[in-house]
């Protein structure tokens, strides 16, 4: 299965200028629901994925570059990894939002969305949101996994190129079902979010992007994602209302895109879980979007082709974009929320084969 045939190769060329040219121009109309899943004739290729070492040259740069824009490490991954925050802070009085991405190390077009972002930050288009809100981005919390670069065998994951991708850490622990212990028991990348960022910075909004598996659908038709709110019930109100206003600002956007369809994520309760455990022990309003398809996983119905990178990418900028223009005009106090009252929970299409 990974051998890699002239096809392939084929392919995943095609992948990487497909990949190129979606990210810097527009995207096919009706893409959305069609990106092909792995079926055997398509390779998974993590090759075109961007490595934590080019992401760390990518944010260097960046910030060389861009004056508003200070990077700062908040910690190390097990395996001795910087963990990389950006940072545009103009003034302690406005509101802030965290976008974290890539606690799982196996989903990764969230975080090449989140490094588009920081280039649009760079340029005078959105430079002006940045009076009036402060940004915190820390993509790829989990580089480890995202490298492979793990304590346990990553034979049975599916996909070709030159590293597997990983949803766990490299001591096989699952960072987001560690945000209910005390800090000093957690694994080293959730303890440097929490000692470094959560108790040094007065956070009011954190959307924290995943990747789902590929089958989900709402209304018979595939969605691109998912999104849910705090659903722990000792989540003070006042916040579950502010993260479905948060919520409601992402479906806007994303539903008025001819490729957007987004189902309610059908998500547990627990506190273990970031977008519970982060809301409780905080008051930060937070959101999670799962993005459809993985970059890598055992299973073939989790993984996605390289085909549907590009809106997936899209998406991702989309979101981070209409969220910092709400908190900074502040139109986000006064967004319709009642989408929330029939958004019905996302189904599995069931499966064609025996
Ligand atoms: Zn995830």
């Amino acid at each position: 299965m990974k051998k890699i045939t002239k096809t392939m190769l084929a392919l995943s060329l095609s992948g990487v200028m497909t990949f190129g040219a979606l990210t810097t121009a527009g995207l096919p109309v009706g893409a959305v629901g069609n990106g092909p899943n792995y079926n055997g004739n398509e390779s998974i290729q993590t090759s075109i994925l961007t490595t934590y070492e080019e992401l760390v040259d990518y944010l260097e740069k960046q910030e060389q570059r861009q004056q508003a824009m200070e990077l700062e490490v908040i910690g190390e991954t097990v395996k001795g990894r910087d963990i990389y925050m950006a940072k545009y802070i103009s003034n302690e009085e406005n509101p802030t939002i965290l976008f974290l991405t890539q606690q799982h190390g196996n989903e990764q077009l969230t975080t090449e969305g989140a490094m588009e972002f920081i280039k649009h930050l760079g340029t005078g288009k959105t430079s002006s949101v940045l009076d009036n809100v402060n940004i915190l981005i820390i993509p790829m919390l989990n580089a480890d996994g995202a490298m492979g670069d793990v304590n346990f065998s990553t034979d049975d994951y599916i996909a070709s190129g030159d590293r597997h991708l990983t949803r766990t850490n490299a001591n096989n622990i699952d960072l987001n079902r560690e945000h209910n212990k005390p800090i000093d028991e957690m694994e080293p990348e959730a303890r440097a979010l929490y000692e470094n960022v959560f108790e040094k910075y007065e956070i009011d909004y954190l959307i924290d992007l995943h990747h789902q598996g590929t089958q989900s659908e709402r209304d018979g038709k595939l969605v691109s994602g998912s999104i849910l709110y705090p659903t722990n019930p000792n989540v003070d109100p006042a916040i579950v209302e502010d993260s479905k206003k948060l919520g409601a600002v992402v479906f806007h956007e994303i539903e008025s895109k001819g490729w957007g369809h987004l189902g309610k994520y059908n998500g547990g309760s627990g506190d273990n879980i970031g977008r519970n455990g982060i809301a409780l022990r905080y008051d930060i309003a937070t959101l999670l979007f799962e993005m459809r398809g993985m970059s890598d996983h055992t299973n073939p119905t989790a993984v996605l082709g390289q085909k549907s990178n590009g809106y997936l990418i899209r998406q991702t900028v989309n979101t981070l974009d209409s969220t910092v223009k709400a908190i900074a005009d502040g139109s986000i106090d006064t967004v319709d929320t009642s989408f929330w009252e029939t958004l019905p929970f996302q189904t599995t299409r069931p499966s064609n084969e025996e």
